[in-house]
């Protein structure tokens, strides 16, 4: 018989709050497993505006259980649709773990709410309420709701002494003091642009539309629809897969020269000969367009980058990014139909087929495929491998 735990939350974005109350509930109840379960759409609550998407909110949260003795990320509720209720994730997580120890952990503030919660004695039948202090002046107050819990409703409850961090992730949307979360969600939350005001794809349209060809807009449209689809499918942020997509070929129809100078002015050392490739350029060029003129995150502009060649440790939206331009529909050579419906399938291996096309494309047209095409193609091969072994 295990005993585990479920701490869920919006962790829009989770903080170091979270991360020393799931600690403390690993120690004070000496738990096999705890669960941290990022919500879909709470009932409770309206989602700010700005929060960052599903994708983002679970990223967040698995760099914080890394960080965290048993703990595990559950995607349970953000997998249902709709408003998400804990009495429905509690009895399916009874349904999973009939014979253990079930606890729900709650903060003094959703504690003090309990017993409006939906359905809180059947919430209270499945499993026993872990408590914990947010504020230090609520000492008192949550012994008395406790209390008040255990006469109304029958509840198990169990107060759990954690170290009272009075934080939360609201003074962080608000105030954005990075050092009340993990470094590493910290630098996740700056590579993303994340809780700040960003591009609206509008208008990012309308202005490829007026600094592209009709033929390259119409294809920049095409890969942002692939783009969009396959990032649905694998799981990454749908704006940012659109934004990258709109913005890949921002500089692919500027003047050689007029890039150079470009690149120049932003202080970029280029380290190959531009004459031998210039219809590589734009990649780069582009990635920095996007980043100091158009206001995409570092994500984006990196995705940008590697979108003709690809690179080492590609990101799921670098390899969304760089399948989506070569498969759009618009494009027509032997065996396109069936790399796209690979790419919905395996996306890796979509993705070195293709390297290894355009590698073998170039060689027959007699010219040298770029060093960088065969450093992304063997790092894409090894971690295939690795994922294998
Ligand atoms: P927001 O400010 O957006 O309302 P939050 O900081 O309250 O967010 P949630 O993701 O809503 O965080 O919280 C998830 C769970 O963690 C809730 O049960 C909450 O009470 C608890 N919790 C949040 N912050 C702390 C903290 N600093 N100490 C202990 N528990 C916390």
């Amino acid at each position: 018989m295990s005993r585990i735990a479920m701490f869920g939350g919006t962790f829009n974005p989770p903080h170091r709050g979270h991360v020393e109350a799931a600690r403390a509930c690993v120690r004070a109840l000496a738990l096999d497993c705890i669960l941290l379960m990022p919500a879909g759409i709470p009932p409770h609550k309206q989602l700010p505006a700005n929060t960052p998407s599903a994708v983002h909110r679970l990223r967040m949260t698995e760099l914080c259980a890394r960080e965290i003795e048993h703990a595990r990320v559950c995607t349970l509720e953000l997998e249902r649709e709709g408003k998400s209720y804990t009495a429905d994730t509690v009895r399916e997580l009874k349904k999973r773990f009939p014979d253990d120890t079930l606890w729900l952990v709650v903060g003094d503030d959703m504690l003090e709410s309990f017993a409006r919660w939906r359905e809180p004695e059947s919430i209270a039948a499945i499993c026993r309420l872990a408590a914990l202090q947010r504020k230090p002046e609520k000492e008192r107050d949550i012994e008395r709701a406790a209390q008040q819990l255990r006469l109304s409703i029958g509840a198990r409850v169990d107060i759990v002494k954690n170290p009272v961090l009075p934080l939360s992730s609201t003074q962080y949307r608000e105030g954005q003091n990075g050092e009340m979360l993990l470094e590493t969600v910290q630098r996740y939350i700056c590579h993303h642009g994340l809780y700040r005001p960003r591009p609206a794809l509008d208008e990012v349209r309308l202005r490829m539309g007026r600094i592209l060809s009709d033929r390259r807009l119409q294809h920049t449209l095409r890969v942002e629809q692939e783009a969009a689809e396959l990032a649905r499918i694998w799981k990454e942020d749908e704006y940012e897969a659109r934004l990258a997509a709109l913005l890949h070929d921002c500089a692919r129809e500027m003047p050689v020269e007029k890039q150079l100078n470009l690149l120049e002015k932003y202080g970029i050392i280029i380290q190959y000969d531009s004459k031998e490739y210039p219809q590589l350029l734009h990649a780069l060029t582009g990635s920095v367009l996007a980043l100091r003129e158009y206001g995409a995150p570092p994500s984006v502009a990196q995705a940008i980058r590697s979108h003709t060649l690809g690179s080492p440790g590609m990101s799921l939206l670098d390899k969304i990014l760089f399948i989506a331009d070569s498969i759009e529909p618009g494009r027509a050579y032997p065996g396109l139909e069936q790399l796209r419906e690979k790419a919905r399938r395996d996306l890796d291996s979509a993705v070195i087929d293709n390297m290894e096309q355009t590698c073998a494309y170039v060689c027959a047209q007699g010219k040298r495929p770029h060093p960088d095409a065969y450093l992304a193609l063997d790092a894409m091969k090894r971690e295939k491998n690795n994922e294998r072994a």
